[in-house]
């Protein structure tokens, strides 16, 4: 049994809109209270007409259900069960058990609560929403005024249990439907803002080195301004030592490892300053924005990176030692960003021309 519910449950949670959940909910419901008064009709000896009419209903809703999953019409079938269900089950159950003195209008209302998710679009949905409940309005005055005679009618008893019990199973649906309709708009918003998150940090991130891509970091130049503390500003520009030759030699892939690993040593070393930020500048080359009070004391810094970066111990070729070169410049806040570039362009090619692995400031 309860591998029954699991497998049930799995196949609600697994429909993927509203609807289809509300849809394959109304089909095992109805089906099986149809079923089961089927069978109870038939053992009580209500009578071949109840026996029928309920039994018909049991294999319209089996009917649905297989055209609905089998041939792939869920959307329309949807619409025809919740049809049947508020224009020909409800309003001839309601004359066939007590009409206003039954528990009847009680199930209006849950039709109506079923029929709102059935139909996707708005104006639609409003038009079935109104026709529903001025059906239900018509049936009710039909067999209060026009037909009572028709209305079957039940003793007080039944009545009551009859209105405790439909009373129960509407507050249910309306709880069940409610906490669907909550669960689904939750779901779909956690969904959206993982997407967006995503989404943001692809368009500011370079995929392979988990760095800044030059675009971002344009754009965190263009918007940070000194927030009066008193730290010096410095750019540093790092350009991978023989990468072409790294390539040639190990493939691509490794040198993609290289790149990778590099970045790693370059974010590892960031430091507190929340303007601090490294961005992948070029194919094997970087930018590194960072702050500290002295330059001395920064240049120790990016010395310290150049080091660690010539550290670094690559599994596949132990024996490799990859190194950088580097411009250091100071980048006073206020000067445009491209003078700066210019600048740490030159002792870039300073330091590679003075024999790589080293930095010029
Ligand atoms: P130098 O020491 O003067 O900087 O020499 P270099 O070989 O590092 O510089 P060069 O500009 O001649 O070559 C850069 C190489 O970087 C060429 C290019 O194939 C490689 N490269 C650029 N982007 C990537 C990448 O994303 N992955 C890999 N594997 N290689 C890249
Ligand atoms: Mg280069
Ligand atoms: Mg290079």
């Amino acid at each position: 049994m309860r591998k029954i519910l699991k497998r049930y449950s799995n196949f609600i949670d697994s429909r993927d809109s509203l609807d289809s959940k509300v849809f394959a909910i109304i089909l095992t419901i109805g089906g099986l209270i149809t079923g089961i008064s089927t069978v109870f009709t038939f053992v009580e000896g209500m009578g071949l007409i109840a026996t029928l009419s309920t039994g018909l209903c049991c294999l319209l809703i089996v009917a649905i259900g297989f055209a609905s999953y089998e041939l792939g019409k869920e959307k329309q079938c949807h619409l025809l069960l919740c049809l049947f269900l508020n224009f020909i089950l409800v309003p001839v159950t309601f004359f066939m058990c007590g009409g206003v003195r039954s528990g009847m209008t009680l199930y209006f209302l849950t039709c109506l609560y079923i029929i709102v998710p059935s139909v996707i679009d708005n104006r639609q949905r409003l038009v079935t929403f109104i026709v529903s409940v001025l059906m239900f309005c018509a049936v009710i005055f039909v067999s209060t005024f026009v037909r009572p005679s028709w209305v079957k009618a039940v003793d007080d008893v039944t009545w009551y249990y009859d209105v405790i019990i439909s009373l129960v199973l509407n507050a249910i649906c309306i709880y069940y439907m409610t906490q669907l309709t909550i669960n689904s708009y939750e779901n779909e918003r956690r969904a959206k803002d993982a997407l967006n998150a995503r989404l943001e940090e692809l368009a500011v991130m370079d995929e392979l080195t988990g760095l800044y891509n030059r675009r971002e970091m344009f754009e965190r130049l263009g918007n940070r301004r000194n927030r009066g503390v008193a730290q010096k500003r410095f750019l540093v520009m790092l350009d991978i030592d023989n990468f072409k030759k790294v390539n040639d030699t190990y493939g691509h892939v490794f040198g993609d490892q290289v790149l990778s690993e590099i970045s790693r040593v370059i974010k590892e070393n960031l430091g507190q300053h929340s303007s601090e930020f490294a961005a992948r500048y070029g194919g094997e080359e970087f930018l590194y924005i960072l702050f500290n009070p002295t330059v001395e004391e920064a240049f120790e810094r990016a010395e310290k990176i150049r080091e660690a970066v010539y550290g670094i111990k690559y599994s596949e070729h132990e024996e490799l030692h990859v190194s950088i070169s580097c411009g250091f410049a100071e980048f006073p806040f206020g000067e445009d960003i491209n003078e700066t570039l210019k600048r740490a362009d030159k002792l870039l090619y300073q330091a590679k021309n003075a024999g790589k692995n080293r930095i010029e400031r």
